[in-house]
Formats: C-alpha cells, sequence, structure tokens
C-alpha cells in the first residue's frame, strides 16, 4: 500500500499548500480520503482524475474535506454520459471501464449530507453507492478497501460526526480531532501516523501534542496546519515546540 498526502493547509489556507485530503493506492487500484474543493489540480498532477478513484472515504462534512465532493460526482456523471470523448481526451485509456464508486462516510444529520444522500440516491446516475458508518460496529463498511486494505473507522472529537481511519494496522489519518487521550490510544499504535493540526477550537494543539508520549510524536506527521505557521514560523513564542513537531515532505508517497 502507498500513502500521499494531497495537501498539508486547513479550511482558510492562502499557501497553495492544498487542503487536507489523502490518496492511498496498491495494485487494485485508488482510493481517496476527503475531498477538498482543490482535489482535482492535485489528482491531475500525479496524471490522475475522479475516474481513477472507486473508493472515497470521508472524514466529515466540512467544507475543507468535501467541497469538492460534488465536482467529483459531477465529472463521472459526465464522462459517463460522454465516454467517447472522454477516452479522446485521455481521461479514460482505451478499453477502460468506468469504475463504480464507493463512498464512506459517518452521518452527521446535517442538511447538507442528507441533500447528498438525496442527491445521489434519487438520481441514482453516479454509478455510486454510499455506506453510511455504523459507529456501533467502529468498522470502515469498505472493508477490505481496494481488495485487501483493511480499513477502521474511530469517532474523533470534531464539531460534526468526524472520523478517523486506521489503514491495514500501519497507518493513521487522524481527521479533525480534539485532544482526547482514548482517541490518541486508539491512534498510537501504527508505524505512521497523519494527525491534523490547529491552534483553535477543536483540533489538535502545540500544548496538547506536547502531552503525548515522544515515542508516539516520533511517528506522527503534521496535516491540516494553519498558513500562520509558515509565516510566522521564526517569531512564534511557540516556534522551539513547533520545531519538535514533523510536517512530512510534500510531494511524497509513504
Ligand atoms: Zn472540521
Ligand atoms: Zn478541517
Amino acid at each position: 500500500m502507498r500513502i500521499r498526502p494531497l495537501g498539508l493547509s486547513d479550511s482558510f489556507s492562502r499557501s497553495g499548500r492544498g487542503f487536507p485530503s489523502f490518496l492511498f493506492a496498491n495494485q487494485n487500484g485508488h482510493a481517496m480520503i476527503d475531498v477538498p474543493p482543490d482535489f482535482m489540480e492535485r489528482l491531475f498532477a500525479l496524471g490522475l482524475n475522479p475516474l481513477d478513484i472507486s473508493e472515497l472515504y470521508i472524514t466529515h462534512f466540512h467544507d475543507d474535506h468535501v467541497g469538492g465532493l460534488r465536482r467529483f460526482l459531477e465529472f463521472r456523471y459526465i464522462a459517463q454520459k460522454n465516454q467517447e470523448r472522454f477516452t479522446f481526451g485521455g481521461y479514460l485509456r482505451l478499453g477502460q471501464e468506468l469504475k463504480h464508486l464507493d463512498i464512506c462516510c459517518p452521518s452527521d444529520g446535517s442538511v447538507q449530507f442528507l441533500q447528498l444522500l438525496g442527491w445521489v440516491a434519487r438520481e441514482n446516475r453516479f454509478d455510486t453507492t454510499i455506506h453510511v458508518i455504523d459507529f456501533n460496529s467502529q468498522i470502515g463498511m469498505l472493508s477490505p478497501a481496494l481488495g485487501d486494505i483493511k480499513v477502521f473507522a474511530q469517532p474523533s472529537k470534531h464539531s460534526v460526526s468526524c472520523v478517523g481511519y486506521k489503514l491495514n494496522d500501519q497507518v493513521v489519518i487522524s481527521g479533525d480531532t480534539a485532544y482526547d487521550e482514548g482517541y490518541i490510544k486508539w491512534l498510537s499504535d501504527v508505524r505512521l501516523i497523519f494527525c491534523e493540526f490547529g491552534f483553535a477550537g477543536p483540533h489538535m494543539k502545540v500544548e496538547d501534542i506536547q502531552k503525548i508520549s515522544l515515542d508516539v510524536r516520533r511517528k506522527m506527521r503534521m496535516y491540516h496546519v494553519p498558513d500562520p505557521v509558515y509565516e510566522n514560523w521564526d517569531n512564534l513564542d511557540l516556534g522551539v515546540a513547533l520545531a519538535k513537531l514533523r510536517w512530512y515532505e510534500e510531494g511524497k508517497d509513504f
């Protein structure tokens, strides 16, 4: 399994470092975690497009995580209607079938969520199935993802229903989350942790991260990072603490 972070910043990004989203892949195909407003450019840069993605995992319904979902589905719908042109245009390789799309997400009972569900179900024209995570089982409903990757979803503490995902007991994408000891325990037991980070609100803050053991912190790569971290890097009072955190290298597979 390969995993590629697609963006490092949070919802107020002005840096061009991208919104929070991840791509993971194996020999069977590609899956994405979250589909932010800028996902299309990120995929194109890798020579991919929404037709290459067969599974989508949503952490929660905030714009920086699902702002591109409608565009994602529309792209697939138009491709379905114009397969010949999309093949000619290079989006579909010759002989490539349009893949069915599975979306796995928590339900937050919001209007946005219900509208999306209704839109996909009513029209049933996107060749898409939505799997709502059963919080009792706490297990990703598409397990095994892409044929052989085990996915587990765990509710996190955020302002709407939000989950983090664990892939093959190896990698965790924390999703947005406030500090919570039980959650940290859940995500500690892997080799690599992509952990969200923020300065305010229900997010992991510097002082929270300092509470986490060094062993776990060494496995963490921070994402969802507010831009001012970069702008004021050298001037922040918390600079020393931040310097101990590790951002991932952009444009790299893990
Ligand atoms: Zn959020
Ligand atoms: Zn967010």
